[in-house]
Parts: C-alpha cells; sequence; structure tokens
C-alpha cells in the first residue's frame, strides 16, 4: 500500500441526479465568478483607467461601446441639445447639431476624428446607466441602450450673443465666471457645420482654403496682445515700485522717442500729462513704453511666467501655449515693443480671459471647464464636476489694484463701451498690429461687477480695428444679455 493512498477517500456512489446538480451548481459558481471579474475589471475600469481611456484618441474598448450604446446627447447648461445621435429604422446612425455652426469649435466633432466636448466626454457619451431593467431588456433582445448625457456649463443665450455680436468679422470669444471656472461661452469665427463635415470635409482641409474654419480662435488663436499686456507691464510696475506708483507722471504729446525709435499712441493723439490710471485708462504707448524701458526684464519675465506666458494652461482641450519671449539682453527696440503688447509676445483669446477672471477672483485662477454633470438617458445625475482653484497668478491686493485701473478704463477710457447703469465694468482694449498695412486687431477683456465679479469676458475681432470701438461692443452686448436677466 502506497502512503497516498491512506489518505484517498473512500469512493463513494454518486447517482445521476447528484452529478447533474454538482455540475449545475459548478456552473453557477464559474458563472458568478465569471460575473465577479466582469465587475471587478468594469470597476477597475471605470476608477483607475478613466483618465487614461477619456484621454486616449483611439480606444478599441471605447470603440467597442458603441457597438453597444448610442452616442450620448450634449446639451447646454438649460438642457439645449447641442449634439445628438439620430436612428434610422434600418439602425444607421446619424450624428446632428441641432444648431449648425452656433457651439461648432467647443462642441467638436466625433466623425472625422474627435474634437471638443465629443472628445472630452467622449467615454461618458459612449457608457450607459440606464437602469437596470432596460439595460437587461436590450441587451436581450439585441437593441443598443442609451449612452449618458453630458451637461456642459455652456449658457445658450451667451453663446448666442457672442455670435450674433461677432456677425460675419473673424474672431473668438471666451465667456467664463471668474469664481468658479466655468466657461459660460465660447464662438469662434468663421465656423463651420458640422452637419455637413463629410461633404465639406475636403475643402475644410484644403491648402486653397485660407480662412481656417477648423481653427478654434478662442483657445488655439495666437494674436499680439496689444495693449491688454498693458495690464501685465502694470502689474510688474506696481510689483517694483509698491509705495510710490501712484506718484508716476509722464507728458504724452503722441509720441515717444527713444534714440532712434518712436512709439505713436493711438492715430498720433496726444494724452497729456497722464497719472499711471490716466495712462492705463487711455492706453498711452508713450508711457508704457518709457513704464517698458525702466523695467527689469528678468522680473518682467518671471511675472509673464506666473501669468502663464511660455506656459500649460488648466486646460483639457485642444489650445495653443502662449509666448513671451523677452530676455534681459533685448534690445531698446524690442522693449519698446514688449511693452505695448507687439513685438514677439503672443496671447490666445482663451489665455486673456483666464487673465481677466483671476484678477476678477482676487489673484486666484479657477480651473477653466465645460462639463457640469454627466447623466443618464433618464436624467439621473451620475457625476458633478466642481470648481477648483489652481494657481495664485497675483495677491489680491495686486487684484484689487488692478481692478481699480481697470474701472478706471471703463468709467474714463478706452472701455466706454461697457460703461452702464446697470453694471460696474472693469475692462482693458487693445488694438494689436499684426502686419504693416493691415488693420490692427481689436481686442478687449474685461468683467462685471467689478465690485463683485459674475462674468469675465475676453474679446478678439480680427482687423476689427480699435479695441474700443470693435471689440468693447460685443463684449457690451454679453454683458447687457447676462445682467438683464
Ligand atoms: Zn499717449
Amino acid at each position: 500500500m502506497k502512503i497516498s493512498d491512506r489518505f484517498r477517500r473512500p469512493k463513494k456512489e454518486i447517482s445521476r441526479e447528484q452529478l447533474a446538480n454538482r455540475n449545475m451548481l459548478r456552473l453557477t459558481y464559474v458563472i458568478a465568478a465569471l460575473f465577479a471579474a466582469m465587475i471587478l475589471y468594469e470597476g477597475w475600469f471605470l476608477a483607475v483607467d478613466r483618465e487614461a481611456a477619456i484621454n486616449s484618441s483611439y480606444n478599441p474598448r471605447l470603440d467597442n461601446f458603441a457597438r453597444k450604446v448610442i452616442r450620448g446627447e450634449i446639451t447646454c447648461s438649460d438642457g439645449s441639445v447641442i449634439a445628438k445621435t439620430a436612428v434610422a429604422e434600418d439602425g444607421a446612425e446619424t450624428r446632428t447639431y441641432p444648431y449648425g455652426s452656433l457651439f461648432a469649435h467647443v462642441a467638436g466633432y466625433s466623425t472625422m476624428g474627435r474634437t471638443g466636448i465629443e472628445s472630452l466626454g467622449h467615454f461618458y457619451l459612449l457608457s450607459s446607466h440606464v437602469n437596470l431593467i432596460e439595460h437587461t431588456v436590450k441587451e436581450l433582445v439585441g437593441e443598443k441602450n442609451m449612452g449618458d448625457r453630458v451637461v456642459t456649463t455652456l449658457d445658450l443665450e451667451l453663446q448666442e450673443t457672442a455670435s450674433e455680436a461677432l456677425g460675419d468679422r473673424r474672431g473668438a470669444v471666451v465667456v467664463m465666471e471668474p469664481a468658479t471656472g466655468r466657461i459660460l461661452a465660447m464662438v469662434s469665427k468663421p465656423g463651420y457645420d458640422p452637419n455637413r463635415l463629410k461633404e465639406d470635409w475636403s475643402w475644410l482641409v484644403s491648402e486653397d482654403n485660407t480662412s481656417g474654419q477648423l481653427l478654434n480662435r478662442a483657445a488655439q488663436g495666437l494674436y499680439p496682445p496689444g495693449s491688454t499686456f498693458k495690464t501685465v507691464i502694470l502689474l510688474e510696475y506696481i510689483r517694483e515700485h509698491p509705495e510710490d506708483y501712484g506718484d508716476f507722471r509722464f507728458d504724452c504729446d503722441g509720441t515717444y522717442e527713444d534714440g532712434e525709435y518712436t512709439i505713436r499712441c493711438y492715430h498720433g493723439n496726444a494724452h497729456g500729462s497722464q497719472t499711471l490710471q490716466e495712462a492705463f485708462a487711455n492706453s498711452c504707448n508713450g508711457a508704457f513704453a518709457a513704464i517698458g524701458r525702466e523695467l527689469d526684464a528678468a522680473r518682467l519675465a518671471d511675472t509673464a511666467g506666473q501669468l502663464l506666458f511660455n506656459a500649460e494652461l488648466p486646460y483639457s482641450l485642444e489650445y495653443s501655449r502662449s509666448s513671451y519671449a523677452m530676455t534681459p539682453a533685448a534690445d531698446p527696440w524690442e522693449v519698446l515693443q514688449t511693452s505695448i503688447g507687439q513685438g514677439r509676445t503672443q496671447i490666445t483669446p482663451l489665455h486673456n480671459a483666464l487673465l481677466a477672471s483671476a484678477i476678477a477672483n482676487g489673484g486666484t485662477l479657477m480651473r477653466p471647464y465645460l462639463i457640469d454633470h454627466i447623466e443618464n438617458a433618464g436624467g439621473d445625475v451620475l457625476k458633478r464636476f466642481s470648481p477648483s482653484a489652481c494657481a495664485s497668478l497675483m495677491s489680491e491686493e495686486e487684484a484689487r489694484i488692478l481692478t481699480e485701473m481697470m474701472k478706471g478704463v471703463v468709467t474714463d477710457g478706452t472701455g466706454s463701451a461697457v460703461r452702464s447703469d446697470a453694471y460696474t465694468a472693469a475692462a482693458k482694449t487693445g488694438s494689436a498690429e499684426f502686419m504693416t498695412g493691415k488693420e490692427t486687431h481689436a481686442w478687449f477683456i474685461g468683467f462685471a461687477p467689478a465690485e463683485a465679479p459674475q462674468i469675465a469676458v475676453s474679446v478678439i475681432v480680427e482687423e476689427g480695428g480699435s479695441g474700443g470701438s470693435a471689440a468693447a461692443p460685443v463684449a457690451r452686448s454679453i454683458f447687457d444679455a447676462y445682467f438683464a436677466r
């Protein structure tokens, strides 16, 4: 007798019935284990891999979801549908955009690649959390379940107002809440009709097409900041003269001579004797050229860096990095140009909106965001996104001083277009030269009410002329619409 035999259990007779029961039990265990594994995997996928899944432009798992789930809707904050999937009788799905080009850049598309919120919310749009019974029934009969709904922070009325105010001009508008970072509107012109993307694609990407309709100018368009950059110069001047910036005086005769170089005020206007506040309100180029010449270039570069030039923006979609290139070795001409927002400095309308928001929010930049919450097709909320602070761009005191100065732009300077009895706005305009012989790009950044800011606006109108006459009225329409509620 072998030793192992001693431990062998005596054989028992097993009936057919018992065997069947045992097999059935085993099968149940296997199925239960499989379910457990699936649930664990799904849970792991949801919890751990969500970020990777969202960020991956091609994720085979998500494309598998598309076979089981009808891509969910994207809506405005009030529920107005920006994007939805229509299903024909033969099961063919068509992504449609009821507002045509109105939300084209910010909502994006999901047919010729993926951009905008279609890309940002891809994972959610292809996840389905309809109730379990409905889900199971649909699975059993082989029908697709409805994907979850992405409810954005976008405000239909403000988006329409911004779009109408820009009209047929090229440019961009960004509207956001400084205290939360919610993006309320993002418009870029010229646009395209996302419903006709396939038909129009070859023209949209053609080399002969110089309109750049696919470019989201709001986040990707790089422009010289023009006089909106005077907020940066002003901040640096206050930092270098904390005690005596109030003593600043400059006598403007319309031109500023520096050796062989001449800087002119807009249209050669002579502003006369200027305090710092007046020079900022009137956007006096001479005064800011003089300030720029005496600033510490290394410290100015640090301040520009703190204000997110040459840096990543806290923004989850496609954008361009703003650039500030001046070094302490720069020649006088570059210093003069940089001081008035020309030269090699470039910024996006989105970045300028973030700067205005940070000033409005006591120096703290809130992370800009576009998705408010995710809900299932039945409207049950699954996940909410909350505001979060992401950087301190300046001290509270500095933000307070800049706000005062920006109020002066509206009450006594180039921002008079947003002067209203209904609200007090704070602003800075700009007219940025980009090519000799061309009309300047018109800029506006600002917020209202100045004492307790609720919205911040950034506007650029390409070749629009002066910021005060071309861009500020666009902001005016937005402020008026917002504060008429
Ligand atoms: Zn001047």
